[in-house]
């Protein structure tokens, strides 16, 4: 077949664009280096259990435009994300709220629970924040710093809290109601049966061809000349051969174990939020789908520094990182028929709903 486009990584930005572009009858083929489709969003059954592979992912929107496309491709649940700290065995509700400030301080009102917070603030004394650590405890005073902030962002970012940019924690979202909800999203679930059935239905059509196990660089060049177009969805420092130097990212660590035990946590996300325990947060994926097989499955997870050939998870979008990614983009600009997209593409940490919505105006600018 003669090719309109070829599409780098069949992760959701990927598939999107596939999807939309045979809907016009354009033929295209979808390459991913790795033996699966669907990138960071793929899930994979365990035990009956749907199992998320690069992390816990939940879907979350305010926009009804988003929420009804990604609803053609799955029924979706009513889980609600509400995850749970435990500090040395403390068990207390996230995000901050009613509950949280009942557990650590006894208070029952919005009033008293909001005094409280002034007079730790004022106690602290954290005015014009120099670094991390002053800063949260500006926003939350030394409490809930110390208890479920403190451990948790130093593992995740290997560094000491008081050696941090004060500027990672623009906000740390406090809320006076007995609300558990994480997110302040109008819509928010999990497609029954899993994630890789959404990218699956997106690449199912003549029009389009899948190849795994392909990586793009094998046949860089090749392929530049092959294909009209390339939506190229990898590291955008990778494609213009590191020139200006490697975009840097945090990597994760997963641990899987199967358990031979129904319910192990009783809850899908428990974060360790003390600075001991070496995991970030425990999934137990059955809970995302209310799932009652006999056995469970469980997914520690590690942050871990990034090196080069590493999984590239999160980006880290300092003042030197964007300085060179903002480099790359010029060179992407200029350089036709490829559009640069996704995650890696584009160095920036998109959710799902971002990415479709990314997508979408890539497609409505390709082919309107
Ligand atoms: C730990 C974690 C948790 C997350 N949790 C949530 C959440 O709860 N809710 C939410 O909305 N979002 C969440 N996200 C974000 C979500 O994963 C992304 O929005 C989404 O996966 C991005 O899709 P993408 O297509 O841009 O990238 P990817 O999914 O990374 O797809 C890119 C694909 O390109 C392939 N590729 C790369 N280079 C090459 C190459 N050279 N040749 C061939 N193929 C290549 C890769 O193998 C990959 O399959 C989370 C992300 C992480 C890392």
């Amino acid at each position: 077949m003669v090719y309109d486009y070829l599409v780098v990584g069949s992760g959701l930005f990927g598939a999107v664009f596939a999807y939309e572009a045979a809907k016009r009858g354009k033929k295209v083929k979808v390459i991913d280096k790795r033996n699966h489709i669907a990138g960071n969003i793929y899930t994979e059954e365990i035990e009956g259990i749907n199992v998320h592979k690069y992390g816990a992912h939940i879907f979350h929107t305010n926009s009804k435009e988003i929420w009804d496309y990604v609803n053609q491709f799955a029924e979706f649940n009513r889980y609600t994300n509400s995850p749970i700290a435990n500090y040395r065995g403390e068990i207390y509700n996230m995000p901050f709220n009613m509950n949280t400030f009942n557990k650590l301080w006894g208070v029952v009102t919005p009033e008293e629970a909001k005094a409280k917070i002034e007079e730790l603030k004022a106690a602290a004394g954290s005015e014009n924040p120099k670094n991390l650590e002053e800063q949260a405890i500006s926003l939350v005073g030394t409490d809930i710093y110390q208890k479920l902030v403190k451990g948790y962002t130093e593992k995740q970012w290997g560094r000491k809290a008081n050696e941090l940019p004060a500027f990672i924690i623009k906000r740390l979202p406090v809320r006076f109601t007995y609300d558990n909800n994480y997110f302040n999203d109008r819509y928010q679930g999990i497609p029954i049966g899993g994630y890789t059935q959404i990218v699956e239905k997106m690449l199912t059509s003549n029009l389009i061809d899948v190849e795994l196990e392909q990586d793009f660089f094998e046949k860089k060049e090749e392929h530049l000349k092959t294909f009209p177009k390339i939506v190229y969805t990898g590291m955008i420092d990778q494609f213009f051969d590191y020139q200006f130097g490697t975009l840097e990212y945090r990597s994760l660590q997963f641990e899987t174990s199967v358990m031979d035990k129904e319910n192990y946590q009783g809850n899908a996300v428990v974060n360790y939020t003390d600075a001991e325990t070496p995991y970030t947060r425990i999934i137990e994926h059955k809970h995302f789908e209310f799932g009652h097989q006999p056995k469970t499955v469980i997914t520690k997870e590690y942050p871990r520094n990034w090196e080069k050939g590493d999984e590239p998870y999160y980006p880290m979008n300092d003042k030197k990182n964007n300085g060179i990614f903002n480099k790359y983009r010029e060179l992407a600009e200029k350089t036709p028929n490829v559009i640069f997209g996704g995650r890696l593409g584009m160095y920036k940490y998109y959710d799902m709903h971002q990415v479709i919505g990314a997508a979408l105006s890539v497609v409505t600018q390709e082919f309107n």
